[in-house]
C-alpha cells in the first residue's frame, strides 16, 4: 500500500517487535525509515540463548492471535503462512497443581470442556459458560480497546455500540473474582487467574476484562513457529529491509532532537545526528521522557501507570526423560496464590512461586541435541527486584522436583536471566516484562498514548497502548502507523 502523501524520514529509536512492525508499516507506505538499535541484534525482548547445541527463546515463548502478523505481513505483499511455519499446538498446556491433581488444555473446546468435566464434575459447564463471557469480552474489546489510540475512557466509550458493551467488557470487577463468579473449584480460579500474569499483572487488580485471553487461546490456538521464535524475529527483520527500511545495529540513541513544538530528528553516542521529520519511540516510556527528551510533565503521567511484573529466567540443558509428563507449556501453580501475588505487590520474591515452563523441543527437536531438552522456567518477581539468582534458581529447580520434575541430574548447564539483566539488556526499567500492566481499573487510560508531546512524535511498545506482549506490540504499531498517516 503507497501512500499519496510525500514520503517522510522516519527514524525509529529500538528495535523490539513494536519498532520492526512499524518500520514495516511505514516502509511499506513509502517512508524512508531509518531504525536505531542499541543492542548487535534486534528483536528486544524476543530473543534466543544458544548454548552447545541448545537453542532457548529467553523472551516470548507462546504466540496467540496470530492474525495480527498476518495483517502485517500482508502490508508488505507477503503472508505469515510464507514467512513462518507455525504449528498450532495440543495440547496447548498441561497444568499441575501442589495436590497431584493435572488438566491438560486442548485446542479443541469440546475437548477442553471434557477436561474440566472430569478434573471436577460440573467445571466442564463452567469453563463453557467462562469462554462463551469471555468470546464476548474480546468481542467487544477488539473493535474497541483494540482498534485506535485511547486518549481516555470517552475515546473508548465513543467506540461503544451501545450500553451493554460497557458491561461485557466487566471492567469493574477483577479477574479474580469473575473467576470465582464462574468456578467453584479453588483450583480453576487459579487457573483463570494466572492469565492476568500475560500483561504482567495481578488477578486481584486486573480487571476482568482480561478474561478474554484465555478466549483467544480456546478460539485462535497457541502456536509456535518452527525453529523457535527467533524465526518471528528473522522474517521481520528481513522484511523490513526488503522494504528499504535501514537498520543500524550497536547504534544507541541518547537523544531525540527538538524545536518547541516538533521533534527534528535524534543525536547517537558518537555525537552523530540524524535528521527525521518523525521520530517513533520503541523504548520504554520512561527511558523515553527522562533520558532522551527529558519532560518533566509527561514523565509524571508516565510514572501513574502500573509497571509490569519482572521476571526471573532459568534455562537448562537437561537430559530428556521419557517417564516426565510434561508438554510443550506446562505450569506448576504454588499452594497458595494469594500469598505469591501478595509478596509480589509487597516488593518480594514469592518464597513458593508458580513456575511456567516451556520445552519446545518437545515440538521441535532442533531446539536440543538428541536425547535433551531444552528447559526454559519462568516465574514472575517484582519489577526491580534483587534476585540472589544461583539460590533462587536451586530452590525453584528444588520445588519442582518436589513435584515430581527433577532435571537437576544429568543437566548440561542452567544458565539464568535476573530483572537486572533484563533492565540492562533491553533498557526496560526495572526489568519490567510487558512494559505497563492492567493492575487497577484506570490502567488502560494511564499507559503513555502513542502520540507523544511534540509533533511528530510517536511511541510504540509495551509501556505504550495497547500494552505489552506481541500481538499488542504488533497492534501498536498498527495503530501508530494509521495516526501517522492521518497527522500527515
Ligand atoms: C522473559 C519474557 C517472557 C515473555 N513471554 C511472552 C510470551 O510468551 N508471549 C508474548 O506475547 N510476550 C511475551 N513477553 C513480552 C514480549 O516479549 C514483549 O512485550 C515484546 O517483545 C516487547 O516489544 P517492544 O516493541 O515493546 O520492544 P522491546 O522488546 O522492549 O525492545 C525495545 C528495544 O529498544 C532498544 N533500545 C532501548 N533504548 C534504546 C536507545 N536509547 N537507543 C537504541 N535502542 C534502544 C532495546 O535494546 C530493545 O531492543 C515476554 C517477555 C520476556 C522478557
Amino acid at each position: 500500500m503507497v501512500s499519496s502523501r510525500p514520503p517522510r524520514r522516519v527514524a525509529i529509536v529500538g528495535g523490539g517487535v513494536g519498532g520492526l512492525a512499524t518500520a514495516i508499516r511505514l516502509s511499506s507506505a513509502g517512508h524512508a525509515v531509518e531504525l536505531f538499535e542499541r543492542n548487535p541484534i534486534v528483536g528486544g525482548k524476543l530473543a534466543t540463548l544458544r548454548r552447545d547445541g541448545f537453542t532457548f527463546d529467553i523472551g516470548p515463548s507462546l504466540v496467540t492471535w496470530p492474525d495480527v502478523f498476518d495483517d502485517l505481513f500482508q502490508c508488505a505483499d507477503t503472508s505469515l503462512g510464507e514467512q513462518l511455519d507455525l504449528v498450532r499446538l495440543d495440547p496447548q498446556f498441561h497444568y499441575s497443581w501442589p495436590d497431584g491433581s493435572t488438566l491438560d488444555v486442548h485446542d479443541d473446546p469440546q475437548q477442553t470442556e471434557q477436561a474440566f468435566e472430569r478434573f471436577t464434575p460440573g467445571a466442564g459447564a463452567d469453563w463453557r459458560r467462562f469462554d462463551q463471557r469471555a468470546e464476548r469480552i474480546w468481542e467487544v474489546a477488539r473493535r474497541t480497546f483494540f482498534a485506535g489510540p485511547i486518549t481516555g475512557p470517552l475515546t473508548l466509550a465513543g467506540r461503544m455500540r451501545s450500553p451493554s458493551d460497557l458491561i461485557a467488557i466487566d471492567p469493574l470487577r477483577t479477574l479474580d473474582t469473575a473467576a470465582r463468579e464462574c468456578f467453584d473449584d479453588h483450583r480453576l480460579v487459579q487457573w483463570a487467574g494466572r492469565y492476568a500474569t500475560y500483561s504482567g499483572s495481578s488477578p486481584y487488580r486486573a480487571p476482568a476484562t482480561l478474561a478474554c485471553i484465555p478466549h483467544l487461546e480456546s478460539a485462535h490456538g497457541c502456536w509456535y513457529p518452527m525453529g523457535g521464535l527467533d524465526a518471528i524475529r528473522a522474517a521481520l527483520d528481513t522484511t523490513a529491509r526488503r522494504l528499504g527500511t535501514q537498520i543500524h545495529t550497536d547504534s544507541e540513541v541518547t537523544r531525540i532532537v527538538s524545536g518547541p513544538h516538533r521533534v527534528t530528528g535524534l543525536e547517537l553516542t558518537d555525537g552523530e545526528r540524524v535528521p527525521a521529520d518523525i521520530v517513533v519511540a520503541n523504548v520504554d516510556a520512561l527511558h523515553l521522557y527522562r533520558d532522551l527528551l527529558p519532560e518533566s510533565d509527561a514523565l509524571r503521567q508516565v510514572r501513574r501507570a502500573p509497571q509490569s511484573t519482572s521476571g526471573f529466567v532459568i534455562c537448562v540443558g537437561a537430559v530428556a526423560d521419557a517417564d516426565r509428563k510434561v508438554g510443550h507449556h506446562n505450569v506448576w501453580f504454588s499452594s497458595d496464590e494469594r500469598r505469591e501475588f501478595e509478596a509480589l505487590e509487597a516488593g518480594r520474591l514469592a518464597d513458593e512461586p508458580t513456575i511456567y515452563g516451556c520445552v519446545s523441543s518437545i515440538t521441535d527437536p532442533s531446539q536440543a541435541p538428541p536425547g535433551f531438552e531444552n528447559w526454559f522456567l519462568l516465574v514472575n518477581t517484582p519489577p526491580g527486584a534483587h534476585v540472589d539468582r544461583d539460590a533462587y534458581a536451586e530452590m525453584i529447580l528444588e520445588q519442582l522436583a518436589s513435584r515430581g520434575v527433577d532435571i537437576r541430574s544429568g543437566a548440561r548447564f542452567v544458565e539464568t536471566m535476573t530483572p537486572s539483566d533484563i533492565a540492562e539488556r533491553y533498557r526496560s526499567p526495572g526489568g519490567a516484562i510487558y512494559g505497563t500492566s492492567s493492575d487497577g481499573r484506570r490502567a488502560a487510560f494511564l499507559r503513555p498514548a502513542n502520540r507523544g508531546t511534540r509533533a511528530g512524535l510517536y511511541l510504540v511498545g509495551g509501556s505504550s497502548h495497547p500494552g505489552g506482549g506481541l500481538p499488542l506490540v504488533a497492534t501498536g504499531a498498527r495503530i501508530v502507523a494509521d495516526l501517522i498517516a492521518e497527522d500527515l
